[in-house]
């Protein structure tokens, strides 16, 4: 654990924190000294990982909210700023899939990701800009795709959001940069979730023949580019679209 006191300790939100990427993420933060506001629909889940957290010597609260509901995740945000006082660290993270090849694809299927995905992600920088820009201090990153970056059969609805991600997170990057916030894209690759877990052995086998690295990506890999990106000594680095994909789109 960092030596950080209760009144240094930086608090990060990370939405979609009961399982996969995100629960990594937010152990990742937990153990380097942050105090973490885990966020998805049911508080059992979270309230289990905010267990494991303590247990480990962390510091972890819950907020059960949709983040398809935009008032209420934005009020929920607003909340958490002003209970704990600060808000140093969002970490975009939940997200769905509602996969379709586009000449099947409904307005429902399409617009219901956009809303998760994306529309969400602005509420909730535009919640979060305020209490940072009185800080003078912010770490945004969003949790993008490597199917944002060069796309995906099947999933138009999916990459158009992850894609709407790097034009958000540049712009909010440029727009709040003079107040020592920083914005950035963490896109990852293949990496093995429940989100994934649907997908079949050979299709996985085609993927890795893709990748440099030869492997799937592990929730750990993210949550350490993450732990850096939100870092203090990560200052410096803004408006980026960084892959996480074991060298499966290098571009
Ligand atoms: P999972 O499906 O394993 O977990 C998704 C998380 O998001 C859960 O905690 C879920 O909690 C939460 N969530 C989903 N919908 C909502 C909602 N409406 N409101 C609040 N929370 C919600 O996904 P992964 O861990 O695999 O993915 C995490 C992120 O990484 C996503 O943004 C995904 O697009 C991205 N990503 C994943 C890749 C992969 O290979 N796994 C590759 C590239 C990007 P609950 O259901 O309890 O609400």
């Amino acid at each position: 654990m960092a030596s950080e006191t209760s009144e240094q300790r930086r608090v990060a939100v990370v939405t979609g924190a009961s399982r996969g990427i995100g629960k990594a993420i937010a152990t990742r933060l937990a153990a380097d000294g942050r105090h973490v506001v885990l966020v998805s629909r049911s508080a059992g889940p979270l309230s289990e990982v905010r267990s494991e957290i303590e247990q480990a010597g962390g510091v972890a609260s819950i907020q059960a909210v949709d983040v398809g509901d935009l008032e209420a995740f934005a009020s929920a945000i607003e909340s958490i700023a002003s209970e704990l006082g600060r808000l140093d660290i969002l970490v975009n993270n939940a997200g769905i899939t509602r996969d379709n090849l586009s000449l099947r694809m409904t307005n429902d299927e399409f617009m219901e990701v956009i809303r998760v995905n994306l529309a969400s992600v602005f509420v909730a920088c535009r919640a979060a800009a305020r209490p940072m820009m009185r800080q003078k201090f912010g770490r945004i990153v969003n949790i993008g795709s490597t199917s944002g970056v060069v796309g995906n059969a099947g999933q138009a609805n999916y990459a158009a959001a992850k894609s709407g991600l790097s034009g958000l997170t540049k712009s909010l990057a440029r727009e709040l940069g003079g107040k020592a916030i920083t914005a950035n894209v963490i896109a990852p690759g293949f990496i093995e979730t429940d989100m994934t877990s649907v997908l079949g052995d050979e299709i996985k086998s085609r993927v890795m023949e893709g990748m440099a690295l030869r492997r799937l990506g592990r929730p750990e890999d993210i949550a350490a580019a993450v732990a850096y990106v939100s870092s203090d000594e990560a200052g410096f680095l803004t408006g980026q679209v960084i892959s996480v994909d074991g060298g499966l789109t290098m571009c």
